[in-house]
C-alpha cells in the first residue's frame, strides 16, 4: 500500500510534536512546519521546515508534494497570562487568522486530501459558563456567540472559514474543539504554560510545607485532557467519513482548581499552603460535554485525570530539578 503523507502545522509545539510521533507510529510520512523546533525532544517528522506560516511563500515550499492529510495546529497562543490579559489580542487575532486563511486557500489550490483544524473550548459563550458547577459546553450552544477572549473569537472565525471552504470549494475538513490538553513536553514555565503545568511546576519547586500562589479563589472549574487521549480523538475524527464536527475533544471529569491543586500535592507527596491571589482566570466554569463525540465517533475520553497528572508531574519535576542543577553549576 502507498505510504500516506501528512503535514503537521505547529509541529514544534506541544500537541503537534506529539502528533508527529503518533503519525509516524501509524506508518505515515510526516512533514512538520513551525517557527521553532520542538523544545524538549527531537522531532519525529521525516521532514521539518522552520518557517512562518503567515508567509504564502512558505506554503508554496511546504506543499511541493501531494498530501493526504494536513493537521493545522499552529496558533499564537498561551495560558491565561497570555490570552486573557488583553495585551496580546491584536497579535493573537492577526497571526492565527493569517495562518488559517493560507491553510484554507492553499488546501484547495494544492488539493490537500483532508484538513484537521484545532479549535478550542474558548469559543463557547461566557454566559453559559458563569455557574462553576453547571457550565454548558454542548457543541450546539456556540451561538449566539460571546467568547470571553479574542483568542476564542479567532477560533470561531476560523471554524467558519473552514466550513465555508468546505461548502463552496469542496475542502474536506474536520474540526475539533480542544478542552485544556496537558502532558509531558508541554510549556511548563515562561508565561505561556497552562494551569496543569503551572500547578505542577509551582508544587515541584516548593519544599514540603511551603506555600504557592494560585490565581483566583480556586473555585473556578475546568476539565483537563491528557495528550494521548487528545491524539486518539484527533485520529478518530480524521478517519470518520460521516461527520466533520465541530466536536469537543475533552475530558468530562470536572474539578475545581483547588481540587486540582490537592491532586497534584497528593501525586507529589507534599503538603503545601495555597494563597489565592488576583489574576486572570477566564470563565468561571468549563467542562467538556461528550455526548456528541460519543454519538458520532462511538468513543469518548475516559481515562482518570490523576493518571495523566502523575505522568506530567514526574516530567515537570525532572525539568525543575535539572534547572536547579544547571543553576547550581553556573554558581560554582
Ligand atoms: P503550542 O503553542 O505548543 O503550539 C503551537 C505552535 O504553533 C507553536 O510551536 C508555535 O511556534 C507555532 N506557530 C505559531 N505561529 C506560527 C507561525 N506563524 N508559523 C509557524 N508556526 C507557528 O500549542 P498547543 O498546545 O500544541 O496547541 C495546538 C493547537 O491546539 C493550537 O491551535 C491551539 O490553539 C489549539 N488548542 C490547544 C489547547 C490546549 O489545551 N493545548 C486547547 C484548545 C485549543
Amino acid at each position: 500500500m502507498r505510504q500516506k503523507k501528512a503535514l503537521v502545522c505547529g509541529a514544534g509545539g506541544f500537541i503537534g510534536s506529539h502528533l508527529a510521533k503518533r503519525l509516524k507510529k501509524e506508518g505515515y510520512w510526516v512533514r512538520g512546519v513551525d517557527l521553532k523546533n520542538p523544545q524538549y525532544s527531537e522531532t519525529a517528522a521525516d521532514s521539518f521546515v522552520l518557517g512562518d506560516l503567515r508567509n504564502p511563500r512558505v506554503w508554496e515550499e511546504i506543499l511541493d508534494t501531494e498530501f493526504d492529510e494536513a493537521y493545522q495546529l499552529a496558533a499564537d497562543m498561551g495560558g491565561a497570562g497570555y490570552i486573557f490579559t488583553g495585551d496580546n489580542d491584536a497579535q493573537v487575532m492577526h497571526n492565527s487568522a493569517m495562518i488559517n486563511l493560507h491553510m484554507a486557500d492553499f488546501g484547495v489550490k494544492k488539493q490537500v486530501g483532508k484538513i484537521f483544524y484545532s479549535s478550542s473550548a474558548c469559543i463557547y459563550p461566557e454566559y453559559n459558563q458563569s455557574d462553576p458547577r453547571n457550565p454548558n459546553c454542548a457543541e450546539s450552544t456556540a451561538y449566539p456567540a460571546a467568547p470571553d477572549s479574542e483568542y476564542g473569537w479567532e477560533k470561531l472565525f476560523s471554524e467558519r472559514l473552514y466550513l465555508a471552504f468546505w461548502r463552496n470549494r469542496g475542502l474536506d475538513v474536520r474540526i475539533a474543539r480542544f478542552h485544556n490538553i496537558f502532558g509531558p513536553e508541554g510549556a511548563w514555565t515562561g508565561g505561556r504554560e497552562k494551569a496543569p503545568a503551572a500547578l505542577c511546576r509551582k508544587i515541584a519547586e516548593q519544599q514540603d510545607g511551603g506555600e504557592i500562589e494560585i490565581w483566583g479563589d480556586g473555585q473556578q472549574t475546568r476539565s483537563f485532557l491528557y495528550i494521548d487521549e487528545c491524539l486518539e480523538g484527533i485520529r478518530r475524527l480524521m478517519e470518520c467519513t460521516t461527520f466533520r464536527g465541530p466536536v469537543n475533544i475533552g475530558s468530562n471529569e470536572m474539578v475545581t482548581i483547588d481540587q486540582m491543586v490537592a491532586m497534584v500535592m497528593e501525586v507529589a507527596g507534599k503538603a503545601i499552603r495555597v494563597k489565592h491571589v488576583e489574576g486572570p482566570t477566564g470563565v468561571r466554569g468549563r467542562n467538556s460535554d461528550n455526548r456528541l463525540i460519543r454519538l458520532k465517533l462511538g468513543w469518548a475520553p475516559d481515562k482518570p485525570l490523576k493518571a495523566g497528572i502523575a505522568k506530567t508531574y514526574a516530567w515537570i519535576e525532572a525539568q525543575v530539578n535539572a534547572k536547579k542543577l544547571s543553576l547550581a553549576a553556573v554558581g560554582d
